[in-house]
């Protein structure tokens, strides 16, 4: 039987030696380090900087392409009003305690749930009865939403400033994690640096539903910036104060919420950690996705179809399998506009961490964004027959209206266009019996403004609602983290050569070229292949150092090179190099003419490995 291994111990034994590397070989840094550098902002170097790119280029592929999903791209600077509608203004907060003395400053959850797992370090040390309360508060800590809830958590586990052991905290009190500017001189515009780009797309709804012919269902993607004033980042790049995003806003029927795609994603067996397991402290568990949703435990086959499509993108990007679950959110812990909420987590040295979202937002942001514009924001749908009822009409003399109302007509026509049926019946008899009709304290119709008012019969063919909305959002800064973490490794028995290996198509350079010794026959060589795989859109680097061929490899292992090149005698003779896999550092010979293939194969099939190129060609020692 295989050895379970302990995932989350390995990483966090091997996390200063990871930061070592990062930090060594610019993978990314703080922003400003030369001054001292801020908490939670972050400068990606070359390597993060591609494995990011290509990260979002294999996102694009897996999700855009395959669902058809179009992509806008938008401002990080939006105007108030439209977070006061969507409700980050009031409710986009975290609660937070401050040592009285130093200010301080902590966010109340997250300590409570570290002192809780330094406390659960030591079970020996705990009273009778106190690891089981622990545990209990563990799981259900996402479920408080009040401050003095987290007060009384603070009294009951004694906890002080954890820096200055001493000091008392605040009472826990909410801060709004939205950052805040002005736009233009005048003072007059409140903007704010968007928490999420989700709500672009929802102000530009209207016009995204018309792009798509009035049809849904339909997505929309937004890729791009977002900001949160985190109370207490830290741990790397997995809280921090300015990070990328990658979302899709999937717009569906609200009575139509099974996806027709399911069935390509159903027989998935995938980690999923219920509500109710995790309030009962047990593990998470696997489960087809097929039964999760017959269950009930997933709320449609919408939210598992995107549950299926982002497990499966995980494992393609290289996450170890034993390191995925999803989470569902606990009812308390749900954001204000989600329904049901799954995030996919995945195992860092820091413990489970989430780094994707996959919410049902139903219809909240839409109805909220129509109610404060007054913008329409529904679609339509035909209906199964047509529906036949009465309206009254009234017809205006809107000549007469005019001379009489004069600057004030529009508004009049528009409080008679907003009566209700109830309205104009009593319009009716008003007129008939009285001969004029009040529709405020300001504007009175008479009988000469009025041609008539009648019951017409009307048919409609179809019926307006406002689309509900399935939302996968990933952070990328996070994955890319747990990406570097997973594929840290080191040779064995030397701790000192560390490598990353990374899935080829992730890799920021797919080959390093090598002559193996500094002929100017063997350095023009390598200078061909070179021109021959950028030609073919292959990224490479080349080192013509005079170290050994050992320290170069070395060097490239570190960032994470998946394939070195090596050009020597026989090259010049038969026009043969060796390829060297970075992660087993076997190497065959092959031609030079076969080599763009082979890569190019490696970048774009996720089931080639190296055993195939074994297979083809003869191992070189
Ligand atoms: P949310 O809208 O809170 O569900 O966040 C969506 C995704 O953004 C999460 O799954 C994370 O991957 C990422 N994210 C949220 N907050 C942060 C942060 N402070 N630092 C880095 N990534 C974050």
């Amino acid at each position: 039987m295989e050895k379970k291994v302990n995932h989350h111990a390995r990483l966090k034994s091997q996390r200063s030696l990871f930061e070592d590397l990062v930090k060594r070989r610019f993978v990314y840094i703080q922003t400003a380090e030369i001054y001292g550098g801020v908490a939670g902002l972050y400068d990606y170097g070359p390597i993060g900087t591609a494995i990011k790119n290509n990260l979002v280029q294999m996102w694009r592929t897996h999700f855009l392409l395959e669902d058809d999903i179009n992509e806008i791209s938008c401002t990080t600077l939006v105007p108030q009003p439209v977070f006061k509608a969507s409700g980050h203004e009031q409710r986009f907060n975290d609660f937070m305690v401050k040592d009285e003395k130093t200010n301080e400053a902590f966010r109340v959850d997250k300590l409570i749930e570290d002192v809780i797992e330094k406390k659960l370090e030591n079970p020996k040390k705990l009273k009778a009865g106190e690891e089981d309360r622990l545990k209990e508060i563990f799981a259900t800590i996402g479920n408080i939403n009040k401050g003095e809830d987290f007060d009384a958590l603070v009294e009951e586990l004694k906890i002080r400033n954890p820096t200055a052991k001493k000091n008392k905290l605040s009472k826990a009190y909410e801060f709004n994690l939205m950052f805040s500017t002005q736009v233009g001189p005048s003072g007059n515009c409140k903007a704010y640096l968007r928490p999420e780009t989700a709500q672009s797309i929802f102000t530009n709804f209207k016009r995204l539903l018309e792009f798509n012919n009035g049809k849904l269902p339909f997505g929309t993607s937004i890729i791009g910036s977002a900001y949160r004033n985190e109370i207490a980042p830290r741990n790397g790049l997995l809280r921090v104060r300015e990070f990328e995003m990658a979302e899709i806003e999937y717009f569906v029927d609200p009575q139509n919420k099974s996806c027709d795609k399911f069935s390509l994603v159903e027989d998935l067996e995938v980690r999923i950690f219920p509500r109710e397991v995790q309030t009962s402290g047990k593990e998470a568990i696997m489960m087809k996705l097929k039964d999760a949703v017959e269950k009930g435990i997933i709320a449609n086959s919408y939210l598992g179809y995107f549950i299926g499509r982002t497990w499966l993108f995980a494992h393609l990007i290289g996450v170890h399998p034993e390191c995925l679950r999803f989470r569902q959110h606990l009812s308390g812990e749900m954001a204000h506009y989600a329904c049901d909420c799954w995030d996919l987590e995945i195992l860092t040295s820091y413990g489970w961490i989430e780094c994707v979202g996959i919410a049902d937002r139903s219809a909240y942001d839409l109805n909220a964004h129509m109610k404060s514009s007054g913008d329409k924001l529904h679609a339509s749908r035909k209906l199964p027959e047509p529906r036949v009822f009465q309206v009254t009409e009234i017809q205006l003399n809107k000549g007469l209206m005019g001379k009489t109302f004069k600057r004030d007509n529009a508004e009049v026509l528009g409080l008679v266009n907003a009566l209700t049926e109830a309205q104009k019946k009593e319009l009716k008899t008003a007129i008939e019996s009285e001969g004029k009709f009040a529709l405020n304290d300001q504007f009175t119709l008479t009988k000469e403004m009025i041609k008539s008012v009648k019951e017409v019969t009307k048919t409609e063919q179809s019926e307006k609602f406002i689309p509900n909305v399935i939302e996968p959002s990933f952070g990328l800064g996070r994955i890319v983290y747990a990406i570097l973490e997973q594929s840290f490794n080191f040779r064995e028995n030397d701790k000192q050569r560390c490598f990353f290996s990374f899935k080829p198509q992730l890799a920021p350079f797919k080959v390093v070229l090598l002559p193996l010794i500094n002929t100017k026959e063997m350095t023009q060589k390598v200078m061909d292949i070179e021109t021959l795989l950028r030609k073919n859109g292959i990224s490479c680097k080349k080192d013509i150092g005079t170290t050994t061929i050992g320290k170069k490899y070395a060097r490239t292992d570190e960032m994470g090179i998946p394939f070195g090149v090596t050009v020597d005698e026989q090259t010049m003779k038969d026009e043969t190099i060796t390829l060297r896999n970075a992660l087993s550092m076997e190497q065959v010979r092959m031609p030079i003419a076969e080599l763009v293939g082979i890569v190019q194969r490696f970048m774009n099939d996720g089931d080639y490995t190296f055993e195939n190129v074994k297979e083809k060609y003869p191992l070189f020692n």
